[in-house]
């Protein structure tokens, strides 16, 4: 009993402290699901131990106290939390009890909607203007906040139409869309100043302003989804219409939400808005069901902190916290060494998570990030896993600051900074063997020289056994090195050896792409190909040629004059040629003498992204416009493609299909 004594104690404290961080000072150090973690083995012990309840528990209150920077608002309805559903069967429980409770055995009508993770809010109104907008604080106590929220332009001032009650109270969410709050995080990190730890934090950070100028100039939206206090009551019978009247009002209310017939249709909803999630522009957390008669929720009433009637079904957190047990430097293929931790294994936004990028030594060294400390990690979509920062009020003792090695940690070679970059290089070149590996897989890549079956671990091998110390090596393999390769049959040994053989003919913007001129991509590549017809000219060109070339700048021309300055490198191109690699060096200038100032109009979805297609039609002579016009003399149409392709079909405009497309093109890019 005295060690449950104690772990209640540190939970409640811990609890204490977290919810003052995040609800007062917008701030907190620790991800949701640490904190809901904490919460439940709180909530258990204090089921298992009723005799343990006290009135001051986190399980006994809502939010956190009210700032008393502003002035406080005693809320005639309490402003309470929503119970949570962590998985299906938490939900069907849910249903369960309510049927209890209310006796009956039919199906019970629920409206779906999603969960806003932004700040709950009550806007006030008499005889339909706004009079107050405050807070939630403890649930019982709220911060006044009337002249930041009057700054927000979804809050209506005045309600519209004429039949709304003398007296309502309208609770909704305020939040901050994820592309104003990313664009506001840019700006601050670039002005050296606080950043937000995500949506919520902004809005929250954003409304409790003392100077509502400051507010205004944040972008807050609104959604509404309740009503607080009403002078005429009883005049919905159910949630959805409410919501609708409420929109009737001019009240923005969330176009997803949806009514449902049964518990099964509110898993099916979940479903459904998980899949929308990425694509809807504000952070949602879950969603939350509610019964819809307000007969049904009147009976059902309330518990201490949330109402029996609705539930929210949370999504599985995309923020955990881990242990950093290492860090180590990657070498890219320009040598570039790039931290990474490795972490304790931790499930996060849906798979498990053991090593994230830090990208540069600066980024490291500004979230003070170090070996043994416990970091918050964000995976969300299917964006690459992201260190967020430290959680130092659990840094071990005796931690020390990261240092750059001082030699490349895969060949030994001496690492430089140079002045002008963040960036720490390996000098080993082709020595060093991470190199040399990602020299490979670049030179084999679909858009380089297409070698199909030359990946990430056959390259490893080929280094290993000395078969390959140079790309001109590739060319040399015999069918027996490969066949004693791990993990490579004769089949498959046989079918890299017709790949090496078909890669040898390619195109001249393919092969410049594969030698792996830094800064130079499959844009640069072909703009160098259109631009100087023939490799000998591209290797001879000064930089002042070079940067005659349509979007080449002096740093890309001055990377291209070095890469052909090297003997080397010119002797791998002639060792390569030697070996049969080979392009015909008029299909580039015939295409551009086809494309040469023609006028391209795309529509609809295409397979590769837009910008790509217009950088090769560009690179070759051609126009891209937006419009169609009698002047165009091309139109691309994609999958769906909608009123351009019939205003060209009017005009009698030539009409391509992608294929059409890749045809004209010729085989420069295919
Ligand atoms: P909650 O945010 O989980 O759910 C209740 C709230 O959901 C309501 O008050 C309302 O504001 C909001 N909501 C959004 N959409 C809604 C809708 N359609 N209908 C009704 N309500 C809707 O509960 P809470 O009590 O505000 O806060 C608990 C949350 O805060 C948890 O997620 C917890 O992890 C987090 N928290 C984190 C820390 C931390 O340190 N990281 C500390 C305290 C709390």
């Amino acid at each position: 009993m005295k060690d449950l004594q104690t772990e209640l104690q540190t939970l409640r404290e811990a609890l204490i402290e977290h919810s003052y961080r995040y609800y007062v000072l917008d701030d907190p150090s620790v991800p949701d699901a640490e904190y809901d973690r904490l919460l439940l083995r709180l909530k258990q012990i204090e089921a298992d131990h009723p005799e343990l309840i006290t009135p001051d528990s986190p399980t006994q209150r809502v939010g956190g106290v009210a700032l008393s920077s502003f002035p406080t608002v005693q809320h005639e309805q309490p402003m309470l939390s929503l119970e949570n559903a962590f998985d299906d069967a938490d939900v069907h429980a849910f249903n369960k009890r309510i049927c209890q409770r209310l006796k009956i055995n039919e199906p019970i009508t629920y409206v779906c909607e999603p969960k806003i993770d932004g700040v709950a809010v009550s806007l006030l109104y008499e005889k339909g203007k706004l009079i107050r907008a405050a807070t939630r604080g403890d649930g019982f106590v709220g911060e006044d906040i009337t002249q930041n929220v009057r700054t927000l332009r979804s809050v209506p001032l005045q309600l519209r139409g004429k039949d709304h009650p003398e007296k309502i109270e309208v609770r909704g969410e305020i939040y901050m869309p994820i592309t104003d709050f990313n664009a506001y995080n840019q700006k601050a990190h670039t002005l050296g100043e606080k950043e937000f730890v995500n949506p919520r934090n902004a809005a929250a950070g954003s409304l409790r302003q003392l100077d509502p100028k400051i507010t205004a100039k944040r972008p807050l939206k609104l959604f509404c989804y309740a009503i607080g206090k009403i002078s005429e009551e009883n005049i919905f019978s159910t949630h959805y219409d409410m919501l609708m009247q409420l929109k009737a009002w001019g009240f923005p209310v969330n176009p997803e939400i949806e009514h449902v017939t049964d518990i099964q249709n509110c898993l099916v909803y979940y479903q459904e808005i998980q899949h929308k999630r990425e694509t809807l522009g504000y952070e949602i957390d879950g969603a939350v069901y509610k019964v819809d008669s307000l007969i049904q929720q009147k009976a059902l009433g309330f518990v201490t902190q949330a109402p029996r009637w609705a539930i929210a079904h949370k999504f599985p957190a995309r923020e955990e916290i881990t242990q950093v047990q290492d860090i180590a430097f990657q070498v890219s293929r320009t040598g570039a060494l790039t931290p990474v931790a490795r972490l304790a294994p931790v499930f996060v936004g849906g798979v498990t998570v053991s090593n994230a990028s830090l990208h540069n030594i600066e980024e490291v060294w500004r979230k003070d990030i170090r070996v043994g400390d416990t970091v918050i990690i964000r995976r969300a979509g299917d964006v690459i896993p992201y260190l967020v920062s430290v959680v130092l009020d659990k840094r071990p003792e005796n931690t020390k600051p990261i240092a750059f090695p001082k030699i490349c940690p895969v060949c030994g070679a001496e690492v430089i900074k140079p002045d002008t970059e963040i960036v720490v290089r390996c000098t080993g070149g082709l020595f060093c063997r991470a190199q040399l590996k990602e020299t490979i897989k670049h030179f084999a890549a679909r858009k380089a020289m297409n070698i199909d079956g030359l990946g990430d671990k056959i390259a490893e091998q080929l280094i290993e056994h000395n078969f390959v110390k140079e790309i001109p090596d590739l060319y040399t393999l015999q069918l027996h090195q490969l066949i004693g390769l791990e993990r490579m049959g004769e089949k498959s040994a046989q079918n890299l050896i017709a790949a090496l053989e078909t890669s040898k003919q390619t195109t001249l913007p393919k092969f410049l792409y594969a030698l792996g001129i830094r800064e130079v991509g499959e844009a640069t590549a072909l703009n160098l190909a259109s631009h100087f017809g023939q490799l000998e000219k591209i290797i001879s060109a000064s930089q002042a040629d070079l940067e005659g070339v349509s979007d080449i700048g002096p740093v890309v021309a001055q990377n291209i004059a070095a890469f052909f300055r090297q003997v080397h490198n010119c002797e791998i191109i002639k060792k390569l040629q030697t070996l049969g690699v080979w392009w015909n060096e008029h299909v580039v200038s015939q295409t551009k003498q086809i494309l040469d100032k023609k006028i391209f109009v795309l529509t609809g979805t295409l397979s590769h992204p837009r910008e790509e297609v217009k950088a090769t039609l560009q690179a070759l002579g051609a126009k891209v416009s937006g419009s169609v016009s009698a002047k165009t003399d091309y139109v691309v149409a994609g999958e769906d493609a909608g009123s351009k392709l019939t205003k060209a079909q009017a005009l009698g405009i030539t009409i391509l299909s992608e294929e059409e497309l890749k045809e004209l093109l010729g085989s420069v890019t295919s």
